[in-house]
């Protein structure tokens, strides 16, 4: 039971650990895009397991090919040869724009990011990393560096990371004026960095920071900047890529740039540990010789279940289907924004929404008590949210990509209805 989780989970599992929910949800079976707890109650799911179920909780076709996989070879590493890691490979270099064209493959979002940072440093001979106040790009000893939320307690690695103005345009100090929020990055590099750096990281709509969007043309700036710099630009897609932003199939493209590399995880494998590092030949190059190997990166059942993924996203044109549902989502919340005070913006794109609430309109205070409320109080009504933001007042909608527009509006009405019982 629940209780009896709960307890084990005190005693054997570290103080960090956290879990949603007053009373928090014992799940035992997921299929698309609803869970069910102990007691067999539906939940709709608009977090995805943190954004990572993409294709929708054990898709058949997903299932298949692990399961078909997992009955054949679980895993020998890379010293062999296996067809599904580099049939994985081609189907992800396919879905990359310019020269992106060498992957790497790891198990999770940090290490893809501690790979990228590894290359930008070797590739530039420099060593100093830009990153986003309010982003998120791992918890692993040198991600950590990069990630620049208030909520972390750990000390940095010092020196070599530099927390620049975070472009937010709803409470970013220059609203979405660009130009000035990228003359931050320059004036670091100028005063922080000596002139040179070896990397800029950013995520193209910031997920845990919750979802914020960067203010229009800031990355194409920021690029320029820092490859005249000598540092390279990362794109961290661990939360925007494979269509949810609807637009587009990665989130950087709505900025309308090329990355030298791009980072990616979570709904890549649709649950999988699974990660990928993708980049030019060029940068790749400097990786020859050196060391670089991952035991399970792209074991023969994860790149089966990330090749499914690739194939049901095109097949069920899930890009497409997240630009139509986002569309009516983001629309029907705008309206309820006109009925409800409490809720100061909504922002997003395709199926990666924020809701963010406040207490003031005006002073644009955070709701953080009224939030909590309202999050305990849509579980009570069957639909699991996300929670985010540097004040813990988001509310995050990132459901598996099979989300319909019925289940937007049961979402909607649900919060319609906790919002006017505050
Ligand atoms: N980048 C982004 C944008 C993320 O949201 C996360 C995880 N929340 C990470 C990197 C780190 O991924 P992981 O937890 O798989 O290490």
């Amino acid at each position: 039971s629940a209780d009896q989780i709960l307890e084990k989970r005190k005693k054997f599992l570290g103080p960090s650990l956290f879990y949603y929910y007053q009373k928090p949800l014992n799940i035992v079976e997921g299929k698309m895009q609803y869970l069910y707890d102990e007691n067999g109650r539906r939940y709709l799911d608009a977090f995805a397991g943190i954004v990572t179920v993409s294709c929708g909780h054990c898709h058949p076709e997903v299932l298949n090919a692990i399961t078909e996989q997992n009955k054949l070879l679980q895993h020998a590493t890379t010293i062999y040869l296996h067809h599904a890691i580099a049939d994985f490979a081609e189907a992800l270099a396919s879905k990359m724009p310019g020269n992106l064209k060498v992957v790497y493959f790891v198990n999770s979002g940090s290490e893809a990011n501690e790979l990228a940072m590894l290359m930008a440093r070797l590739y530039s001979g420099n060593l100093g990393m830009i990153s986003l106040r309010n982003a998120y790009h791992g918890g692993s000893s040198s991600t950590i560096g990069l990630t620049a939320l208030n909520t972390w307690k750990y000390p940095i690695p010092e020196g070599e990371i530099h927390h620049v103005i975070n472009p937010d345009p709803f409470r970013g100090v220059f609203g979405s004026d660009a130009t000035r929020y990228a003359k931050d990055v320059q004036d670091h590099i100028e005063y922080g960095t000596s002139g040179k750096v070896a990397g800029f990281i950013a995520e193209t709509i910031q997920g845990v920071g919750g979802a914020v969007e960067l203010a229009p043309g800031y990355l194409k700036q920021v690029y320029d900047i820092v490859h005249k710099a000598g540092g390279v630009c990362i794109a961290d897609e661990v939360q925007t890529g494979f269509g949810r932003t609807g637009s587009h199939y990665w989130g950087f493209e709505t900025q309308g740039v090329i990355p030298d590399i791009v980072t990616m995880a979570k709904g890549i494998g649709n649950g999988l540990p699974l990660g990928a590092v993708v980049t030019t030949p060029e940068i790749a190059n400097v990786m020859a010789q050196k060391i670089q190997f991952n035991t399970f990166g792209g074991n023969p059942v994860c790149s089966a279940g990330g090749l499914a993924v690739l194939r049901v996203i095109d097949k069920e044109k899930r890009q497409a289907h997240c630009a139509d549902v986002g569309s009516h989502l983001i629309g029907r919340l705008r309206s309820l924004q006109d009925k409800h005070d409490i809720i100061g913006d909504v922002r997003g794109r395709g199926l990666m929404v924020g809701v963010e609430l406040v207490t003031d309109r005006k002073e644009k205070t955070p709701a953080k008590a009224k939030t909590a409320i309202l999050f305990e109080n849509m579980r009570e009504l069957g639909v699991l949210l996300g929670k985010g933001g540097l004040h813990g007042n988001v509310f995050r909608i990132k459901p598996p990509m099979c989300f319909t527009k019925d289940d937007a509006d049961y979402l909607v009405d649900a919060l319609d209805y906790a919002m006017s019982k505050l």
